[in-house]
């Protein structure tokens, strides 16, 4: 419904008042864009921050080694007074069992400390490089009264307060008990003094493992039913494992195995190291197959893939006839095309006795996959895990992008050696913190331990992902800027620290008006818990969630909606109904999506004449079907045909030869115009399949933009006086989003590819339109009025 002005302020003074009222679902709500809305102003500060940051002090001759010294004291003290607007609010700093010796790292900080008391005696902000002098050498002779025995540790450590004074309190609420930690390990070969090889000791590693004495019972397990549900502590060895004990046992000799992965970096990085525990090449036995990357060969026996892959192998081999083995991992994640193969497997095992198939899953509630497979039986894997202390902060965060950096900083300086890692909700995100951090800890030189940033998520490139699996240099501390993937899909080693925000991306899907979202939400209990399990996979660890004891009780779902519950259904519909099921109401889906989502899919197919007033697939609905792309993109390229132009995409870079430099005078990440090469590349042999041939039609930019309004009819807005948009379907205020070239242009009709709603929603990627086209293209669609 559209809202007039004064409904809109009256709504937004609504929200605001709900903001203190805790009962109303309304909050939640308010409270996720308030929160949305803080990281992006954060996050333009922030870089703000680091831009106009420099190191100069202006008009004092110093020596080279005196202006050193400076800098490196200037770090401190801006280590130290960040932040310090909130100086009076913090009583007590405290960290669980702080390390107290008189070395290295506390001696930093009570500089720092020294730093702020000299500021807040009225020093003022611009730094006296003589004053400054003075206060260091008073820390000096401070430091060797220290050494000397102190007499006054008291007033030393109460300085620490100071240190970060938004120093995030925690407090220690619970501990999750270990599991089998005391457990003997398996022993040492005894003739350790003889190097091996890298290989070898892979192979030692593997049996370190926690499934590998259970080796034998599970392959007895797995012959004996066709269905089994696997359950295992995160790191217990199931993705590796379990299909090389497969292999191993033979059964790659009737076809192969599969895995499945919700994630694009998890099927990557855990065929690559499959191929080096086997001693292979990655693509040759072991491989894996991703969206736009296949790296399989004739050759290969045993295949990591997305979820999404095998679901799009069906189209191709219905009965999956090369496979012997498939083992839907992860399955607790419960993403849509996991949920689809559950019922597309379960189907395929009625009439392929041989085929097995293997469920496994990271928690506990194995239940309800047995039940949904007929019953199956649930192989558990006893894991191992250290207890796990777990601390909440004493009260809530407003800003968690800041609490996880001053925890990071804190537990840097003031813990044990052990690596962290952080759960964050994306790249955007991860960057920025990668950033901060590394401008934070710069300068600062030998004198605190090095602090090694590396960032994981999905578009990380390759070369960069195996860094997170590298050990730690002796004496420097990892740490590990992760989104949900650490969560269960990969196993870093090493891990004693886990910082968890309670934040994770969220895909939701507005049946009513046909609108996905990605919107940071907070976790469920179920990810918190095993986000805090990370920590104690090789040794006893600490988990410190940034919000409060309160929050998780009282705030936090016990377990995520399984995402088939919040998700545009057009792209399933399109693949189900390509496979020839066309019943979807009686599908046999785990958890079904809600009738609305359905109805909302196949309308929208309708729409987009993929699907007939039947409902049966048309000609254009299973060429579109080929592609694996939203439905709104795969019909923009099948129309390229009909407007004559399936070529233009590129086609100026490919002029200059794929020229780095064109990227850079036009201002283009090479790296993005690379993947758009690979991406094209093989857009171009489905094209080849469906017999869409490629032409071009330069001269015409118009037929461009009509191929994409074939698409993206849906997602029309025309221009107001006010200078926001409307979108022409279900209105809603929207606007141009600023990175784009048409922001300033502001044409009277456009079509957008997204939105997305941060501080505004905003339309991204935009193009004009001529609003005839829309009669023309989507008659069916767009009756106009007047
Ligand atoms: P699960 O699937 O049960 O969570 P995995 O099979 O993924 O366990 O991992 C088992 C162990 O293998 C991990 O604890 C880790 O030590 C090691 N491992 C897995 N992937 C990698 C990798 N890419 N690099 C290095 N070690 C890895
Ligand atoms: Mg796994």
């Amino acid at each position: 419904p559209k809202l007039t002005k004064e409904e809109e302020e009256d709504q937004i003074r609504r929200f605001k008042a709900l903001e203190d009222d805790d009962t109303s679902e309304l909050r939640k709500v308010s409270r996720q864009v308030y929160l949305q809305k803080r990281r992006d102003q954060k996050l333009v500060e922030l870089r703000d921050e680091i831009i106009d940051h420099d190191y100069i002090f202006e008009g004092v001759k110093l020596t080279e080694a005196e202006e050193r010294e400076l800098r490196y004291k200037k770090k401190i003290y801006e280590l130290a007074s960040e932040h310090l607007e909130d100086v009076d609010n913090i009583n007590e700093y405290r960290m669980p069992e702080a390390y107290d010796h008189e070395g290295g790292v506390n001696q930093e900080r009570r500089f720092a400390a020294a730093m702020l008391r000299y500021r807040d005696a009225g020093a003022g902000d611009k730094m006296d490089p003589f004053a400054e002098q003075e206060e260091w050498e008073n820390y000096q002779s401070g430091k060797a009264n220290l050494k000397y025995g102190s007499k006054d540790k008291k007033q030393a450590s109460a300085d620490y307060q100071y240190v970060f004074e938004d120093g995030v309190d925690f407090i220690k609420e619970s501990i999750m008990d270990g599991v089998n930690y005391k457990d003997e390990m398996p022993s040492e070969d005894p003739d350790d003094s003889i190097a091996k090889t890298a290989l070898h000791k892979l192979k030692e590693e593997r049996k370190t493992l926690p499934i590998y004495p259970y080796r034998e019972q599970l392959l007895q397990a797995v012959q004996d039913h066709q269905v089994l549900v696997i359950v295992g502590e995160t790191g217990s060895g199931k993705t590796t494992q379990i299909p090389q004990y497969l292999h191993e046992a033979g059964y790659t000799k009737r076809g192969q195995v599969g895995c499945t992965q919700p994630r694009r970096v998890a099927a990557m990085s855990v065929a690559a190291r499959v191929s080096q525990e086997m001693g292979v090449k990655l693509g040759h036995e072991v491989g894996y197959s991703i969206r736009f990357e296949d790296c399989t060969s004739e050759k290969t026996i045993m295949k990591y893939m997305t979820d999404g892959m095998l679901l799009r192998e069906f189209l191709s081999e219905p009965d999956l006839a090369s496979y012997s083995v498939i083992m839907v991992d992860e399955a607790h994640e419960r993403t849509l095309s996991t949920d689809i193969l559950f019922g597309l497997v379960k189907d395929i095992s009625r009439f392929r006795k041989d085929l097995k198939l293997l469920i496994s899953s990271a928690t506990l509630d194995a239940e309800k996959f047995s039940d949904y497979f007929d019953s199956a039986p649930i192989f558990k894997i006893p894991g191992r895990r250290y207890p796990v202390e777990i601390h909440f902060t004493t009260a809530p965060e407003a800003d968690y992008i800041d609490a996880a950096i001053v925890t990071v900083l804190q537990i840097h300086v003031t813990q044990p050696p052990g690596d962290i890692l952080v759960f964050l909700t994306g790249q955007e995100e991860i960057e920025t913190i990668d950033e901060i951090l590394k401008h934070r800890t710069r300068g600062l030189g030998t004198k605190i331990a090095e602090l090694i940033i590396c960032p994981i998520y999905a578009n990380l490139p390759t070369e960069l992902q195996a860094k997170i699996f590298e050990p730690t240099p002796e004496g420097a501390r990892k740490v590990v800027l992760a989104t949900n993937i650490a969560e269960t899909s990969l196993t870093i080693d090493g891990i004693k620290y886990v910082v968890d925000p309670g934040f994770c991306k969220i895909k939701s899907f507005n049946p009513r008006t046909g609108m996905e979202s990605l919107l940071v939400n907070p976790i469920s209990k179920a990810s918190a818990m095993q986000r805090a399990g990370r920590s104690g996979r090789t040794g006893p660890g600490k988990c410190f969630r940034l919000y409060t004891a309160y929050n998780f009780q009282n705030d936090l779902d016990d377990n995520a909606v399984p995402e088939i519950q919040r998700t545009n259904l057009a792209n399933v519909v399109l693949t189900l109904k390509s496979l020839g099921i066309n019943d979807l109401v009686n599908f046999d889906f785990m958890d079904p999506p809600p009738s609305e989502a359905l109805l909302k899919a196949l309308e929208q197919l309708y729409a987009l004449n993929a699907l007939n007033s039947r409902g049966e697939l048309t000609k254009t609905g299973r060429r579109m079907a080929e592609f694996p792309l939203d439905p709104m993109l795969s019909k923009m390229i099948v129309a390229s045909e009909k407007y004559k132009c399936s070529e233009e995409v590129y086609n100026s870079w490919k002029e200059t030869n794929y020229s780095t430099q064109w990227c850079y005078e036009n201002y283009i990440q090479v790296r993005s115009m690379k993947r758009a090469r690979d991406i094209r590349d093989q857009l171009e042999g489905l094209l080849e399949r469906v017999e869409i041939e490629p032409t071009s039609n330069l001269s015409d930019l118009d037929a461009v933009k009509k191929a994409i309004t074939s698409g993206f009819f849906h997602h029309s807005a025309k221009l107001q006086k006010t200078g926001a948009y409307k979108t022409v379907k279900n209105p809603q205020t929207v606007y141009i989003h600023p990175s784009s070239g048409l922001a300033e242009v502001l044409p009277r009709w456009v079509i957008y590819h997204e939105l997305v709603l941060t501080t505004k929603e905003y339309m991204r990627q935009v193009i004009e339109l001529k609003p005839e086209w829309l009669i023309e293209i989507a008659p069916h669609f767009y009756q106009m009025k007047d």
